[in-house]
């Protein structure tokens, strides 16, 4: 049975609340607990008890990280019911619909409730870049660039906006605490805000931060909330320790008494006070819903062996804040985690490849194994070198897929066709035709923006001078794509029509290109609706892989790589972490706020606790910068970072690579990986 593979508190988390049918609801439940102790398991187990005990699980909403963890999430809930249930029940956890993050949970209510808030429904999504872009042709047109030659960034001022907006707080004290050096151009700043928040409306776009933003501002309607409210008999949420405010808030409206609303997380893992979220939440949570919650902790980790518990708690044991939890295991093991000290990258990466391969040798999949880092240029001389030796990785974080410039323009033509207001997708789009530039743009769109239908008024348009047909090519491919006649996902196919002769003539690697946007088709045709691809793309794009012409890695054995940040919530047999060095972790970003630094502790924490039975931290004693300086880029010495001093060195067994023996080059080239390519280019069509 499900419940006795539990430990005794996991198992008062899962049952709480006596579930005799489904209909009956509990209170506020609190799950803080350290890492690897089984909070997400035992969240999974919950969902699928509340299913086997009659809940309706269309009427449970349930909110993670990321769209990977949800799907992890649903598929672990449909196994227990159908085991506990039989074949027929797996179909009920299908009906798990309402699982996602919460910016994507935020656009469907929004998409829903959209008539009732005055927001028409086909809004489009804009993604940090695009916002950014935005940000920046406001920028330009209020004329701030040019008067004020150190006005902020484009990036800086939407970090400025986002910050005010998540922690609800008001733009002077953002400045003054995050920010003190624009602090001087407040009043710029403001209209500029202003007309940012204008111009979305007018084009009926939505920012990530809209979707929480709007979401709180709908559920602060006592009617609405009630009925979303009504809509979910359960609640749940994963990694609470990372909600912002906004997203409190919200969590607040729709259940109100906390009926029905569990939430789990650890306070040592907070790791995202960059995007406003604060542990304060998960710490106040017992006072928001006093007396009501219940609060259950866990204390051992199933996860990783003893010496890796020992070095990770030793980490966190050093934080300037208390956390209290005393994480045991029952996993002895002789080997302690290995701090590797190695000359410089180039060595750092030779030494992981090494490793990997090692491990793979004696039975290990790539798959089990993970490389970490801060940032995500970190992993720039190790990706070199596993491509080097065809070792493929899968890489989390950083770089996108998405983020070349070809898929975003198919994704432009996408986004316009559903909402021919959003100037930013249709000055990407125009700019491709030939003969048309920047004020042609401007010009054709402030047409369409004065009319009632903007397609049509786009459609009256005399086509400019140089573009003749392809103007009229790409009128009538917008005017098709509106009508919704071809049916999802052929109309991703009549895009790429549209978009393939104007790729050949920009691009001089079109074929690699196309062969992205084939892929691009692939991932689509897993989705329900263009609205639907469109926003689970934009809030969660699919990881970048290794290969360059884009082939889905379907079922292949892949290293994957990520950063601390993405690697969340996620276990690996072994772990290598790359740049344990001051400036890079802490990041010399950080090196400020005391604040900054114990986040960055509580990261280097993240990290070690991914990993079950190895865990190597590579010290390279010299790293490549991006210079401030006069120099430019350069090499700097480092030191081990300061987040494990020499009275913990005493957790770890030190070691210096390569040891004497040296490997000749060829050794080196008999390790390499052999793969079939053809079974690759056939996957392309699969
Ligand atoms: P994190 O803080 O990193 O998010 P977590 O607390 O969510 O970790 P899980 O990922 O749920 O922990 O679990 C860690 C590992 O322990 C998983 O491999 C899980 O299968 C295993 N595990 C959890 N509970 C048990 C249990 N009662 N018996 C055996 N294994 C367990
Ligand atoms: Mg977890």
């Amino acid at each position: 049975m499900y419940l006795e593979k539990l430990n005794p508190q996991q198992r008062m988390a899962v049952e709480h609340g006596t579930l005799t049918d489904g209909s009956h609801i509990a209170g506020p439940l609190l799950v803080i607990a350290g890492a690897g102790s089984g909070k997400t398991n035992t969240l999974a187990h919950r969902v699928a008890h509340l299913i086997v005990k009659g809940a309706d699980p269309r009427r449970i909403l349930l909110m993670t990280f990321s769209r990977r963890a949800a799907a992890e999430m649903a598929r672990r809930v449909e196994r227990i019911c159908r085991d506990v249930l039989g074949a027929n029940a797996g179909v009920m956890a299908d009906a798990l619909s309402w699982s996602g993050t919460f910016h994507g949970i935020g656009a469907r209510l929004l998409r829903d409730y959209a008539q009732q808030i005055g927001l028409d429904p086909d809004f489009t999504i804009h993604d940090r870049e695009d916002s950014a872009d935005l940000m920046n042709l406001i920028r330009h047109d209020l004329g701030f660039s040019k008067t004020e030659s150190r006005f902020p960034t484009k990036g800086t001022c939407l970090a400025i906006y986002s910050r005010a907006v998540n922690s609800e707080t008001a733009l002077d004290l953002v400045l003054r605490d995050a920010f003190p050096w624009c602090a001087a151009w407040d009043k710029q700043l403001r209209e500029l805000f202003a007309c940012y928040v204008e111009s979305k409306q007018s084009q009926n776009v939505l920012d990530y931060d809209d979707l929480l933003l709007y979401w709180a501002q709908m559920v602060g309607e006592t009617v609405i909330a009630e009925d979303i409210g009504d809509r979910f008999d359960h609640v749940l949420v994963d990694e609470y320790q990372d909600t912002n405010r906004l997203q409190a808030s919200i969590l607040m409206a729709l259940k109100p008494g906390g009926q029905g609303l569990t939430v789990v997380g650890d306070d040592a893992q907070s790791i995202y006070s960059f995007r406003a979220a604060t542990v304060r939440n998960i710490l106040d949570f017992p006072a928001a819903f006093s007396p009501a919650a219940d609060i259950v902790t866990l204390d051992r980790n199933y996860r990783s062996t003893q010496p890796i518990l020992a070095a990770a708690n030793a980490v966190i044991d050093l934080a300037s804040e208390r956390f209290t939890k005393n994480l045991w295991t029952e996993r002895q093991s002789s080997e302690r985690p290995r701090l590797v000290t190695v000359r410089d990258e180039a060595e750092q990466a030779r030494y992981v490849a090494d490793m990997v391969l090692d491990n793979r040798e004696e039975g290990l999949k790539l798959k089990q194994q993970a490389v970490l880092f801060r940032a995500s240029h970190h992993s720039g001389p190790l990706e070199v070198e596993l491509t080097r030796r065809n070792i493929p990785f899968v890489k989390f974080g950083g770089l996108k897929f998405l983020d070349s410039a070809h898929v975003k323009d198919m994704l432009a033509a996408l986004r316009f066709a559903q909402n021919p207001r959003d100037r930013v997708a249709g000055f990407r789009l125009m700019q491709i035709l030939p003969g048309v530039g920047p004020s042609t743009a401007q010009k054709a769109l402030d047409l369409m923006a004065e009319d009632a239908s903007p397609l049509s008024a786009l459609a009256a348009m005399p086509a400019p001078p140089r573009s003749g047909e392809d103007w009229t090519d790409f009128v009538s491919m917008l005017q098709e794509l509106k009508t919704g006649k071809a049916g999802w996902p052929a109309e991703i196919g009549l895009a790429r029509q549209w978009y393939v002769p104007h790729l050949e003539r920009l691009h001089e690697d079109a074929a690699t290109r196309q062969a992205d946007l084939l892929q691009l088709e692939q991932i689509a045709s897993g989705y329900a609706s263009r609205e639907r691809f469109l926003t689970e793309l934009t809030l969660d794009p699919p990881d970048a892989t290794s290969d360059q012409a884009g082939v889905p890695l379907l079922d292949d054995d892949y290293l994957i790589l990520s950063t601390i940040h993405s690697a969340k919530g996620q276990e690996w047999t072994r772990v290598f972490m790359l740049n344990v060095v001051d400036g890079c972790i802490p990041s010399d970003l950080a090196v400020g706020a005391s604040a900054e630094i114990e986040e960055e502790r509580r990261l280097l924490y993240v990290a070690m606790t991914r990993a079950r039975d190895g865990l190597d931290l590579v010290v390279p004693q010299r790293f490549f910068t991006y210079g401030q300086n006069s120099q430019g880029d350069r090499h700097v010495y480092a030191s081990r970072s300061r987040f494990i001093p020499a009275t913990l060195l005493q957790f770890f067994e030190a070691c210096s690579w390569p040891q004497v023996k040296s490997q000749t080059a060829a050794q080196a080239q008999a390790r390499q990986v052999r793969i079939d390519v053809g079974a690759r280019m056939r996957g392309m069509w699969r």
